[in-house]
């Protein structure tokens, strides 16, 4: 069966990685979390002291960063490396989410992980999940979602996620982080939040994690 490139792109915690994740297993297709990406230069940025509003600060850091995922056979998922770091855990802190949005605002920045993202997609079967993958990544990709979900669940989904792991984490820090990062991916300059014109719009705020695969496995069939 010829290989296709899904693209999911949406707002922050509406559930695309949950779909990214489905999609992949159910075809033997790779996914990448190009946020994860973005995550992992602000942790670089973050211990080594970037300024990131010079741009030659920006520039020499970037020499100095590789990305890798790795299978990870416990998870069964990719674990992203940072320099050869497996850093899959500490990118996911609220201290990375407070930055992330303002350093992959930065056109270098943005350069650097899309290419990279690009890469990724030569030999297709991959599933990638972001703000800009069917826009400005993958603008020709077979098949694109963008998803959406009422706020108040989104900060639900998340909160549960970050508590989890910190118990100090409040419900209002979780909110203010979404929709601040909301703000600034879909009014920055370069490669804004915003739906491809041919991609299907998925709302799963009423939708159970099965339906909301069904819904996109639907559409599949007339790709595939
Ligand atoms: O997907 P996730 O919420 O982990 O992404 C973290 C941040 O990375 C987003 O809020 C956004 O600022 C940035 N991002 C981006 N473009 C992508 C993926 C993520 O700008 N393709």
């Amino acid at each position: 069966m010829e290989k296709i490139i899904i693209t999911i792109d949406g707002w922050s915690s509406c559930g695309k990685s949950t779909l990214a994740k489905q999609l992949a297993k159910r075809l033997g297709y790779v996914y990448i979390d190009s946020g994860a990406m973005y995550r992992a230069i602000t942790l670089y940025f973050l211990r080594n002291h970037v300024d990131w509003r010079d741009e030659d600060e920006v520039h020499a850091a970037l020499q100095d960063i590789t990305i890798e995922f790795h299978y990870n056979k416990n998870t069964k998922q990719s674990d992203i490396f940072l320099n050869a770091e497996d850093v899959e855990y500490l990118i996911r802190d609220l201290i990375v989410a407070e930055k992330v949005s303002e350093v992959a605002a930065i056109k270098e920045v943005r350069q650097f992980a899309v290419r990279r993202q690009q890469q990724m997609g030569k030999k297709k079967g991959i599933v990638m999940d972001g703000r800009d993958i069917g826009t400005t990544v993958f603008p020709k990709a077979e098949l694109k979602f963008f998803m959406t979900a009422d706020i108040s669940v989104r900060v639900e989904r998340r909160f549960k996620e970050m508590y989890e792991k910190n118990p100090n984490v409040t419900i209002e820090e979780v909110k203010n982080n979404l929709e601040m990062r909301d703000y600034i991916d879909s009014h920055r300059e370069v490669s804004p939040l915003r739906k491809a014109e041919d991609a299907i719009e998925l709302d799963n705020t009423h939708l159970t994690m099965e339906e909301q695969l069904n819904f996109a496995l639907n559409f599949l069939k007339e790709k595939v």
